[in-house]
């Protein structure tokens, strides 16, 4: 079994408290200036994405204004011969930018860029297992790197908006991991206010990441997908994607993480049918 890498034992007190000195240097505060938000690309988001429709007017007026900052700062660009449109970057930068409603601030400032894939790809996994080295090929439909580089499936992408109710959105998960990358490593723990909150996030975590790993090994049927069972990191990422598609049974199965996902995401998905 892997360990919550926040857990009993790996970090402590010390440690909490230097990730909790990160804070303000990693996450700057962002000012928004109030500017038009084009009706055109009101209109992509209405129509691709169920969440945006749903949401209350404070936030989707916050999420198109920090749509606008995303596309400012941080490039999208097409490989394999995909055009970038206003449809893949409006549609890109907005579910990334959920992540961020309420908070008052941005992407760590070393996200830079976004490449899309027309689909998903395979990449070659190498694993070791006991000493013993294998190489396997995988299919990726996205990815997260430390030093901000952010992969995506357009073909997923768009699946990943237009379904928002499976507990399956890309660019959450994606996004969410760089969230948690911001202060340098991909343990699951975002940064948070205070070290009373990482202990918090420690103790909520470290309890559903054993139980659902628990569950997975026994084969059993999972809210959370089993992917989050993965590590950690997974786990978070996974996570964010349940409590903003799939709200209610959270709620209802996991209400203490749910709470915790929610006083972190400043916001409550519930409301927004
Ligand atoms: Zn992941």
């Amino acid at each position: 079994m892997i360990e919550y890498l926040i857990g009993a034992g790996t970090i402590g007190a010390a440690a909490l408290a230097s990730k909790f000195l990160q804070f303000e240097q990693a996450q700057p505060t962002l000012k928004i200036h109030h500017r038009p938000f084009p009706l055109e690309w009101r209109e992509i988001l209405k129509e691709k994405w169920p969440i945006y429709r749903r949401l209350p007017e404070n936030l989707r007026d916050q999420l198109e204004q920090l749509t606008l900052v995303f596309l400012e700062r941080i490039e999208i660009r097409g490989v394999e011969g995909l055009e970038i449109t206003d449809e893949i970057r409006v549609l890109t930068a907005s579910q990334a930018c959920l992540l961020l409603v309420n908070q008052n601030t941005f992407f760590p400032a070393k996200l830079k860029s976004v490449v899309i894939r027309p689909s998903a790809y395979t990449a070659t996994q190498h694993d070791s297992v006991g000493g013993v080295q294998s190489e396997r090929e995988i299919l990726v439909l996205g990815q997260s790197w430390e030093n901000g580089l952010v992969v995506l499936s357009w073909d997923n992408t768009r699946t990943g908006a237009a379904n928002a109710k499976d507990g399956r959105n890309l660019v959450l998960h994606e996004f969410a991991h760089q969230l948690d990358q911001a202060d340098g490593q991909a343990d699951g723990a975002p940064i948070l206010g205070s070290p009373e909150q990482y202990e918090r996030w420690q103790s909520v975590c470290s309890r559903v990441f054993a139980d659902l790993q628990a569950k997975v090994n026994e084969g059993d049927k999972t809210l959370i997908d089993e992917y989050g069972a993965t590590n950690p990191a997974e786990f978070f990422s996974v996570v964010t994607e349940t409590f903003f598609e799939k709200p209610y049974y959270l709620k209802k199965k996991r209400p203490e993480l749910y709470e915790l996902f929610a006083d972190y995401y400043q916001v409550d998905p519930l409301t927004w049918t």
